[in-house]
């Protein structure tokens, strides 16, 4: 089975002359053709242990680049630049720029955990990948993925009644992305379903949307969870360095310190 790698070369960094004659060699076109050098001075030491810090990527210090999430992962199958274990290196090494030239393609991860099964060290590379697209997010490289929108309303709904309801996740999750509730294809499944499904789960189904199912006496849970949220929030703020730029920004707009 072939390990499908990412050239460390980039296509921009390579040179090629023309017309140039050297000793009296004419070496022009690809003769000529040298990689261009390249220095790295930005490295970010907290690279790894800031990835560490969100859910998903507590394990990426086991990783010893076997290649084997690349090889099996769906995505690279069909964009060989979507490359988890290059990405992996690169938190690693801290090279935070060249991380940065594939930041809008990371959140295509498709979640289908292949690479997670083929992995050797148990690294979890799609948690890592999630985690990664996350850190893009609060670092302000990237702005919210559609999937960091469809997590945040499948968990919202979760906090907030114990339970999901489909329908309110897509109405949702369309709604925070900008997309018309009446698509096309969400027309043609509910044809089908008024089609093919008995009445009495249309039904149910029908009302569950209007009315939004709760687990009853949630409301303990409920606040419970947000608090463990708030203060994960808080921590992963912190292990980014954004909390103190968030409170920077805070007392600059004259809110008062926070304790
Ligand atoms: S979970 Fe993501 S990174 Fe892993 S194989 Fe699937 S698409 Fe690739
Ligand atoms: S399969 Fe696991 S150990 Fe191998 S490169 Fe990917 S994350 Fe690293």
């Amino acid at each position: 089975m072939p390990i499908h790698e990412q050239s460390l070369i980039r296509p921009e960094n390579l040179k090629t002359h023309e017309q140039l004659v050297v000793d009296g060699v004419d070496v022009s076109g690809h003769w000529s053709t040298f990689i261009e050098s390249r220095v790295v001075t930005d490295y970010n030491e907290a690279m790894q242990e800031e990835i560490t810090a969100l859910p998903g990527g507590e394990y990426i210090h086991r990783c010893w680049q076997c290649g084997s999430c690349t090889n099996s992962c769906t995505v690279n199958a069909i964009n060989a630049d979507f490359n988890p274990r290059y990405w992996i290196y690169l938190i690693r090494m801290g090279m935070e720029s060249e991380l940065l030239r594939d930041k809008d393609i990371i959140w295509q991860c498709v979640s289908c955990n292949r690479c997670t099964y083929a992995c050797p060290r148990d690294v979890v590379p799609e948690g890592v990948m999630k985690a990664t697209a996350h850190w893009l997010e609060l670092k302000g490289h990237t702005p919210k993925s559609p999937s960091m929108h469809f997590d945040e309303e499948f968990s919202g709904q979760v906090i907030e009644r114990g339970k999901i309801e489909e329908g309110r996740i897509m109405q949702g999750f369309f709604r925070r992305t900008g997309q018309p509730l009446m698509q096309d294809w969400l027309v043609e499944m509910v044809k089908r379903m008024l089609r093919h499904l008995p009445v009495g789960m249309l039904a149910r189904m029908g009302l569950a949307t209007v009315l939004a199912p709760r687990t009853s006496g949630w409301s303990r849970a409920r606040d419970a969870i947000r608090e463990y949220v708030d203060e994960q929030h808080v921590k992963q703020r912190r292990a980014l360095g954004l909390e103190d730029v968030i409170e920077a920004a805070r007392q600059d707009a004259g809110a008062p310190a926070r304790s």
